[in-house]
């Protein structure tokens, strides 16, 4: 048996999506800027999506900008804000994805805002107190990025919460979402957010695709610069099939979501259970051991001390089981994760990301559990 306990990396194509996309790749070629009837045909079918996506999300078309992806989402939200708006503080987390967080070091460092970090807890979570001090000293001059979701440790910030403090201070908010789309549900007429981002390899869509929500009343500069492609927001061809597999793949999400959501909870409790049965001295980083309060899909094992636990992964891989150590790219290669070098925890331990999806099975599960303790070799 091979296991896949990396979907918070990326997850598998639907075939629904790939059957939605394959006339897009194959007979629908057109390009949508073109006026004649072949890309007339696929403007109309680039727009739907936009429809579609928007309706889900419950706003307006106007707001949906497509992109490359999760990563040109967040950098476009960060960069052409602080260029355009003039704002000159940037709150965020030490823990956020590199997405955000080389972007907003970027930017620092190129002397264009001065970066505040809000405190965490130790498990990681935000401090609410710390980001409204932050936020009344720098009321009307401030922008803030927190994610949704954390991707390696699950930990689910309020952002809500951090919404209508935002409102209050008047500070412009954007929040990474990556990995709660299509996994959570995004009401944006009632999330006080200027900005959130989704990228659809995430929920079973195709790679380097994904889209900006850009509030109506925060209209910003492009970032990347061309033809009048997304109403002069991003120049370059779009990315056809890959949008309109974003937007069936968000579809089926989303009609499916209360099952998935009951499924994939049923394999974390399942994970946890027989962890605690099968190895001895146990915990989960970040909150992703709280079931009811953390990212459904992510589960971060926290190991007892070992001098083998810089081969984990490597080990859990030559055993059939790919898992990860934290983000897409650090996995695989001994680079610390940042996120776990800010939690307050025992830097001895190990620690494994298992992540799963609607098609993970139970079977999986056993078969990881029983790996890992057969690797880690500390029965109960
Ligand atoms: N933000 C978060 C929280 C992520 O997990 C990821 C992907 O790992 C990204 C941003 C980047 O998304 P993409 O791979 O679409 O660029």
């Amino acid at each position: 048996m091979r296991a896949y306990f990396d979907n918070a990396a990326t997850t598998p194509v639907d075939e629904a999506v790939f059957e939605e996309m394959k006339p897009y790749l194959l007979n629908k070629y057109g390009n949508p800027s073109s006026i004649h009837s072949h890309g007339r045909e696929v403007r109309s079918a680039l727009e739907r999506s936009r429809k579609k996506v928007a309706d889900i999300l419950n706003t307006s078309p106007s707001e949906i900008f497509f992109t490359s992806g999760g990563t040109e989402a967040d950098n476009t939200a960060l960069k052409c804000t602080i260029a355009c708006k003039g704002i000159e503080h940037l709150i965020t987390s030490k823990i956020e994805h590199h997405a955000v967080l080389h972007t907003a070091e970027e930017l620092e460092k190129t002397g264009k805002v001065k970066l505040h970090f809000v405190e965490l807890e130790n498990d990681g979570q935000v401090k609410y107190d710390h980001l409204e001090e932050l936020l009344k000293a720098h009321r009307g001059n401030v922008m803030v990025s927190l994610m949704h979701a954390n991707n390696e440790i699950g930990n689910v910030t309020d952002i809500d919460r951090v919404g209508e403090m935002c409102e209050e201070y008047d500070a412009i908010f954007h929040s990474d979402t990556v990995q709660t789309v299509g996994h959570f549900r995004h009401d944006l007429q009632q999330l006080k957010a200027h900005f959130i981002v989704g990228s659809a390899h995430k929920l079973h869509g195709p790679k380097g695709v994904g889209f900006l929500h850009v509030r109506h009343d925060k209209k910003i500069t492009p970032f990347i610069h061309g033809g009048a492609q997304e109403r002069n927001m991003r120049g370059g061809t779009e990315n056809v099939s890959g949008i309109i597999g974003l937007a069936k793949a968000l579809e089926i999400s989303y009609q499916h979501q209360l099952d998935h959501r009951q499924h994939i909870e049923g394999l974390k409790s399942r994970m946890i259970h027989k962890l605690r049965e099968q190895i001895e001295d146990i915990h989960f980083n970040g909150t992703s051991g709280d079931i009811q309060n953390s990212l459904y899909t992510v589960l971060n094992v926290c190991l007892p001390p070992s001098e083998d636990n810089d081969m984990l992964l490597f080990n859990l891989d030559i055993n059939g089981v790919s898992a990860s150590g934290g983000s897409a790219c650090s996995s695989g290669s001994n680079i610390g994760s940042h996120v776990l070098a800010e939690l307050k925890r025992d830097h001895s331990r190990g620690a494994v990301r298992f992540s799963f999806s609607k098609y993970t099975t139970n079977e999986e599960v056993d078969f990881a559990v029983e790996k890992l303790a057969e690797i880690v070799g500390v029965g109960v």
